[in-house]
C-alpha cells in the first residue's frame, strides 16, 4: 500500500501512481471490478461478493485490501482473452489510504461505500475529508457503473454532491437501491434504471449477527449491478453457503459444556464492537474487552456500550487499556459484573468461570491489539488456540 505525502515527488517531476490505477491500467477490460469501501464490514461485503459470484462459476478475483493486491492478480490477468478471461470480476477492498492518491484508471463498474464513521481521523483530520477521500473511489464512474451509497449519511451526501461526476446512483436503505427487512430476512432490489423490484430471502444464511443481513444484501445488491446475468434467484442458491471472513464474528469452537466461543478481533474501534453486540441478540455472552483503546478528543467512547452489554452475563476487560475500560462502565452504571484480567489468557480464564452451558465467549475487543500481539489476526488465533484447549 502507498502512503505518505507524495507531492514534494511530483515538484521534482516524478509521476506518482497509486497501486490501484497501476493495476487498473494492466487490467484487461473484460475483468470488470466490484470495489468496496466503508469504515467497517468492508472485507466482509467484499468475501461476501467474492463468494456469492464463485459458487456462481464466475471466475472471481477477491483481494485489495483483505489479502492479495490488486496489481498482483493484475499481471496474471494479462493472458486474458475476451473468450476467456482469467478473472472475470474483480472484488477489490479499498481502504482509505488506498484513495488518497488520485487516479484516473481506477474506475469500477460498481462501487459501494458501505458506511462512514469516525476512524483513522489521526491522518484524515475531519470527517469532511474522511469522506472526501472515500468518493475519490467514484470519481471515474460514467453513467452506466453503479455507485452505491447508505441512506442518510450527511457528509458523503455532501462529498458526492461536490464530485463532478455522472453514474447510476443505489442506496442502502432505499430505492433505487435494497431495502432490508430484519424481521423477514428480506432483501428488496429495485436497479437503477430497470424496471421492477426483486427479493432475495435471507435467512439460510448461517452467521452471528444481523449485520451480516445487511452485508449479504449489500453484497447480493453489487453483484446484481455488474450487469453480468446474475439476478437475486440466482444469488439466492449462495445465501446458505456465505461464510465470514476470520476474525468477525466466527464461531471457532462449542466446548464440551456447550459454551460457544466467538472470535470477532476485527472490531477494533466501539463501532465494529457495537455491532457485534448488537447482533448477539438473544446470545447471553461473556465479552472479552481490551488492548489499546483509540482515544477520540479526550475520549474513549466505551460508555456508548452500555446500552448493548447490559443483557449479558458479564465483561471481562484486559490489556494496556484493561483498566480505563473497566472505570468508564463502572463509572457510567455499569450493573453486571465486570472483571479485569492482566492479559487475554488471563481474560480467557476468568470468562470460563462466568458461563454456564448455552453462554458464548465473545472476544469483541474495541480496541487495537499491539500492546499484547502483533496485529488483529494473531490476537484472534491466539484466542481460537485458547478455546480449543479450554476443556
Ligand atoms: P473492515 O474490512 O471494514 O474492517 P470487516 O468486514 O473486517 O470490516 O468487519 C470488521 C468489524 O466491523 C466486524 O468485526 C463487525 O463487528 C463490524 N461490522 C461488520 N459489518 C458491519 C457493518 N455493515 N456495519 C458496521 N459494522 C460492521
Amino acid at each position: 500500500m502507498l502512503v505518505g505525502n507524495f507531492s514534494s515527488l511530483e515538484h521534482v517531476g516524478k509521476v506518482v501512481t497509486s497501486e490501484l490505477d497501476f493495476a487498473a491500467e494492466v487490467l484487461p477490460v473484460c475483468t470488470k471490478i466490484l470495489a468496496v469501501t466503508g469504515t467497517n464490514g468492508k472485507s466482509t461485503v467484499a468475501t461476501f461478493a467474492g463468494q456469492m459470484l464463485n459458487h456462481l462459476d464466475i471466475k472471481t478475483f477477491v483481494g485489495g485490501n483483505l489479502g492479495i493486491p490488486l496489481s498482483e492478480v493484475a499481471l496474471q490477468c494479462l493472458e486474458s482473452t475476451p473468450e476467456s478471461p482469467v478473472f472475470e470480476v474483480a472484488v477489490v477492498e479499498v481502504s482509505s489510504y488506498q484513495l488518497e492518491i488520485a487516479h484516473k484508471y481506477f474506475s469500477p463498474s460498481v462501487a459501494v461505500i458501505l458506511n462512514l464513521t469516525p476512524d483513522h481521523l489521526e491522518r484524515h483530520m475531519t470527517m469532511e475529508n474522511y469522506a472526501l477521500t472515500k468518493c475519490r473511489i467514484l470519481s471515474h464512474m460514467s453513467n452506466s457503473k453503479m455507485g452505491i451509497l447508505p441512506l442518510g449519511n450527511q457528509h458523503l451526501n455532501d462529498a458526492v454532491r461536490s464530485s463532478a461526476n455522472d453514474f447510476n446512483l443505489a442506496w442502502i436503505g432505499a430505492f433505487p437501491g435494497v431495502r432490508i427487512n430484519l424481521e423477514a430476512k428480506v432483501a428488496s432490489f429495485r436497479i437503477p434504471a430497470v424496471q421492477g423490484f426483486s427479493e432475495l430471502q435471507l435467512s439460510a444464511l448461517k452467521t452471528i449477527g444481523t449485520h451480516n443481513y445487511h452485508n449479504a444484501a449489500v453484497a447480493a445488491l453489487s453483484v446484481i449491478g455488474l450487469d453480468i446475468g446474475i439476478d437475486a434467484e440466482a444469488i439466492s442458491s449462495t445465501i446458505g453457503k456465505l461464510k465470514v471472513p476470520p476474525h468477525r464474528m466466527e464461531i471457532v469452537h462449542t466446548d464440551n459444556h456447550g459454551v460457544i466461543w466467538v472470535d470477532d478481533s476485527k472490531a477494533t474501534n466501539i463501532e465494529a464492537t457495537c455491532t457485534g453486540l448488537m447482533g448477539l441478540k438473544g446470545q447471553k455472552s461473556v465479552i472479552l474487552l481490551g488492548g489499546v483503546a483509540k482515544i477520540r478528543q479526550g475520549s474513549s467512547g466505551f460508555e456508548r456500550l452500555l446500552e448493548h452489554l447490559i443483557c449479558h452475563r458479564g465483561i471481562v476487560t484486559f490489556g494496556y487499556s484493561g483498566m480505563m475500560i473497566q472505570k468508564t462502565l463502572s463509572t457510567n452504571g455499569l450493573s453486571i459484573p465486570c472483571i479485569r484480567a492482566t492479559n487475554l489468557e488471563d481474560a480467557v480464564k476468568q470468562a470460563r468461570s462466568m458461563t454456564t452451558s448455552g453462554d458464548a465467549i465473545v472476544l469483541s475487543p474495541g480496541c487495537a491489539s499491539f500492546d499484547e500481539f502483533k496485529n488483529f489476526e494473531h490476537r484472534g488465533r491466539v484466542f481460537r488456540e485458547l478455546a480449543l484447549s479450554s476443556e
